[in-house]
């Protein structure tokens, strides 16, 4: 049967789910997922903390707390469906002064504003109640805020994408993208593949992926990296789930938090730091291009100069990792002075405006016949399959496919 061609770019796990969702709008088209790793998961989806968020922090409304919320459905079911790990272990926000305490309670009202289910507040003594080993004067409870594999999901994504006839091409970076007329071009280093619609989910990249489709200049992508220590084995078990500061809010990243992850290891971070390099996982594999394009970002200059207390505060916590871990000691005094050794980092795909401002809401451009994901950071895992919901949905209504299909052997 005569079918046409869709193409996908990035098998992170909201390209995945994406795919798997055309796969079940469009159950003709022949899907085809490119991605210039050598498997699924590999960048921001497999360097994350794990966490599926409840939806506490997101303005109400915004497109990051309904598809959140709807996020949450989906992928709950989804990993049980297919048995991939995921624990409502539950999350606890801890203040620890009058002026947290306020940003707490504003916190609350989004939550409660969001739909979060069983949010509470706990007062003093309260807060041991949930987590025995944690202090503070204040604190919000989100009991069924979850953690979960999501490389485990992105890979069952993909398999029902093969399943359903898709297919998966590794090891294909894209670099060029053309319209030549309704068709879409997409030209990796060894071959080119004709489209009829093309989605983009390219993280670290999505900046640049939609530069070569033609879209806006901004907002780019600046790199924040997140480091991670993984406490002694003997502190597993320390918490029952997830202690969080409550956020400071120039600064629009969670904090260092405690989190328990699916295999039982205890981990404390991630912190929040300019990234020489979007694919820095080291630390040590400094990017020019990537440092030189931050540096040339006219905005950029400006959100350093007003987050210079953060910055200094970040680099404390990086200079000592002593000191990194005995920040989570504030909210769980027991893990003071823990062993723990450091892992490899995560980078964050954060977007920024032309003017330094930190662009907070997920951003979905459409090009033609070509849909990009232009901001997806946290929690950009946790909703990946309302994401692609959402964007399919968009397809459905906006694109009839009446182009002549295009047959190109892929193999
Ligand atoms: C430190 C950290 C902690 C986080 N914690 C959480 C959390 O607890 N919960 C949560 O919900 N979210 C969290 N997030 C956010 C979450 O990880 C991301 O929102 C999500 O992984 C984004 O998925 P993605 O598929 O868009 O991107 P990615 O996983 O980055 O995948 C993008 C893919 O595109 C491919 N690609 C890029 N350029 C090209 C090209 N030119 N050609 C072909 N392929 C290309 C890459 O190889 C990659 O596989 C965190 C992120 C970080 C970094």
């Amino acid at each position: 049967m005569s079918s046409f061609r869709i193409g996908v770019i990035g098998a992170g796990i909201i390209g995945a789910a994406v795919a798997r969702e055309l796969t079940r709008a469009f159950p003709t088209a022949q899907i085809v997922v490119l991605d210039k790793s050598f498997g699924p998961a590999e960048h921001q989806t497999g360097h994350n903390s794990g966490v599926v968020h409840a939806g506490l922090y997101y303005e109400p409304g915004s497109l990051k707390a309904r598809l959140c919320r709807r996020g949450v459905e989906l992928i709950k079911s989804f990993a049980h469906e297919k048995n991939v790990a995921y624990e409502e272990c539950g999350k606890i926000l801890v203040a620890t002064s009058a002026a947290e305490e306020e940003r707490l309670l504003e916190i609350f009202r989004k939550a409660k504003a969001n739909g979060v289910p069983g949010v509470e507040l706990l007062r003093g003594n309260e807060i041991t109640r949930v987590e025995p080993n944690a202090r503070g004067t204040l604190a919000l409870h989100s009991p069924e805020t979850a953690i979960i594999d999501y490389p485990g999901i992105t890979k069952a994504l993909l398999d029902d994408v093969q399943a359903a006839g898709g297919k998966l091409i590794f090891g294909a970076e894209v670099q060029s993208i053309s319209s030549p007329g309704v068709e879409v071009e997409v030209t990796t280093q060894e071959a080119t593949y004709t489209f009829d619609y093309l989605v983009a989910c390219a993280g670290l990249q999505s900046d640049r992926i939609a530069r070569l489709a033609g879209g806006e200049e901004y907002p780019k992508i600046v790199p924040f990296f997140g480091q991670y220590m993984q406490l002694a084995p003997k502190y597993e078990g320390i918490t029952n789930g997830l202690v969080y500061p409550v956020p400071d809010p120039a600064y629009p990243f969670l904090g260092v938090h405690l989190t328990k992850r699916v295999d039982g290891a205890m981990l404390v971070g991630p912190n929040a730091f300019l990234s020489f390099g979007r694919e820095n996982y080291s630390g040590f594999s400094v990017g020019i291009k990537d440092t030189l394009d931050v540096a040339l970002t006219p905005g950029f200059w400006s959100f350093a100069s007003h987050n210079l207390g953060a910055a200094f505060r970040e680099i404390k916590g990086l200079a000592s990792p002593q000191r990194f871990v005995d920040g989570a000691a504030e909210l769980v005094p027991s893990v003071r002075g823990a062993a723990a050794r450091t892992l490899p980092r995560g980078v964050r795909a954060q977007a920024m405006d032309k003017d330094g401002s930190l662009v907070d809401d997920f951003v979905i451009e459409h090009v033609g016949r070509t849909t990009l994901l232009r901001n997806a950071p946290s929690p950009g895992a946790t909703s990946s399959l309302a994401i692609a919901e959402y964007i399919v949905k968009e397809i459905q209504r906006s694109t009839t496919f009446t182009t002549p299909p295009v047959h190109k052997d892929l193999s």
